[in-house]
């Protein structure tokens, strides 16, 4: 099935006040993390409607751009990611700005565990 966005070039799809929330919400988490573990970010942000990996990808990093992109939902089926998914594939892009050049290898999974634990520490009880 082909994806039907009705998009100009570089504006982003149009978005409902709870979807800006869980990004604002999202954006929050990452730029936290990012501080906590000295990584530099930029922006976290709904994919550009005309990114490479809008269409397939839930997260993506620019690791040099320091930039993620986030999709709340699967652009094809519609259907929204649990907000735990969107939490963990924030972490997941956050985790790949501290090893820019290693994609997924043991230490970077290392360091996915430790984001994960300190969020959890940070929202426990
Ligand atoms: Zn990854």
């Amino acid at each position: 099935m082909l994806l039907h966005i009705r998009h100009d070039l570089n504006t982003r799809p149009t978005t409902s006040q709870a979807d800006r929330e869980l990004m604002r919400y999202l954006r929050k988490v990452a730029f936290k993390a990012a501080k906590k573990f000295n990584l530099k970010l930029k922006e976290v942000d709904f994919f550009p409607v005309d990114h490479p990996d809008t269409a397939r990808a839930e997260g993506v990093c620019e690791v040099f751009a320091q930039r993620i992109y986030l999709n709340l939902y699967n652009p094809l089926t519609g259907s929204y990611h649990s907000v735990e998914s969107l939490i963990d594939t924030a972490l997941h892009e956050v985790a790949h700005l501290k090893y820019k050049r290693d994609g997924h290898t043991p230490r970077f999974w290392i360091f996915l565990d430790v984001l994960r634990e300190w969020y959890f520490e940070q929202n426990r009880r």
